[in-house]
């Protein structure tokens, strides 16, 4: 019930951090900024999410026809800095023209929650592709990728509120467990269907199959998509860019080994302790 409550401050932080990146020009303050606004906006989007998750426990989405023609490319096409950052080889091919029934926003949300867990679960040097096509009265959307995948007995949980996969082992992946949850919920809402097939190590596929509009072309003008700005995009795909390890100051005969799976909880404490000793850093036991 509160959770909108956070949203405000957290809107009113996002605008101080904007203010104070566009006039600081010292390395070190835009650096620790920029970790403080990936943070906030990663809060701003779970509150988003957790909101949605109430307002469809409330009240149904309102379903219609809408036209993704426009934006869904260009929308598909903003995650290509993540691939150029991630060294990940991405393949989008969609077809024309795309007339939906369902709800625009709920697909926006599918679409993005989909895409940002194929670049966060794939390795360097890995694979996402997403395909749109028509089949008889449907469309399917496939997002597939080369990540570390899903054990078989866990594919029907991931899809559970607060649910992650044993798979994540010692990979440091933030996350909540909330993502996929949303996605079904909206999903079914709009009595659409989505299947996941994984292997773990292998990578994961997700089907979405979503029945074509009622209305033709000439009577669905398209529309802008509302997830419009990409560098906000490649800030909530988490920690994309693992930052340089600063060089080990030394100023006292101790070695301080910080053990920690956040890398920007990582880099805060690595920054308050090399000062005064030297620092080491990994992100769990095994490392
Ligand atoms: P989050 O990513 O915040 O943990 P999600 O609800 O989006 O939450 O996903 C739930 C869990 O499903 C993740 O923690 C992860 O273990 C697993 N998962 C989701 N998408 C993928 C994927 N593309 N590849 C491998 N595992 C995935």
């Amino acid at each position: 019930n509160i959770s909108h409550e956070f949203r405000t401050p957290l809107t009113i932080v996002n605008g101080v951090i904007d203010e104070l990146l566009n006039t600081q020009t010292e390395q070190r303050y835009t650096q620790s900024l920029e970790v403080a606004k990936r943070n906030n906006l990663r809060l701003i989007h779970m509150v988003d999410q957790l909101l949605e998750v109430s307002r469809l426990n409330a009240e149904s989405i309102i379903i219609g026809d809408f036209n993704a023609s426009d934006w869904l490319a260009p929308l598909c096409q903003s995650y290509q800095t993540i691939a150029n950052d991630k060294k990940i080889d991405y393949q989008v091919s969609i077809c024309e023209p795309i007339l939906i029934h369902g709800n625009q926003q709920a697909f926006e949300k599918v679409l993005y929650n989909l895409l940002s867990n194929a670049f966060k679960y794939t390795r360097e040097g890995g694979s996402v592709n997403v395909v749109l096509e028509e089949l008889d009265s449907n469309y399917q959307l496939i997002i597939a990728d080369t990540g570390i995948g899903i054990s078989k007995h866990e594919q029907a949980n991931v899809f559970n509120r607060f649910q992650r996969s044993e798979s994540l082992g010692d990979a440091a992946i933030p996350g909540v467990g909330i993502g996929l949850a949303l996605v079904k919920d909206l999903v079914t809402a709009m009595q659409w269907n989505i299947e996941l097939s994984s292997v773990v190590n292998k990578g994961s596929q997700f089907k979405v199959t979503m029945p074509k509009a009622n209305k033709s072309i000439d009577e669905l003008p398209t529309s802008n998509n509302s997830i419009s700005d990409s560098s906000q995009i490649a800030l909530l795909t988490e920690e994309v860019k693992v930052h340089e390890k600063a060089a080990p100051v030394r100023k006292s005969k101790f070695m301080v080994l910080i053990v920690e799976d956040n890398f920007d909880m990582q880099r805060h404490l690595e920054t308050i302790i090399s000062p005064h000793h030297q620092c080491l850093v990994a992100s769990n036991g095994t490392q």
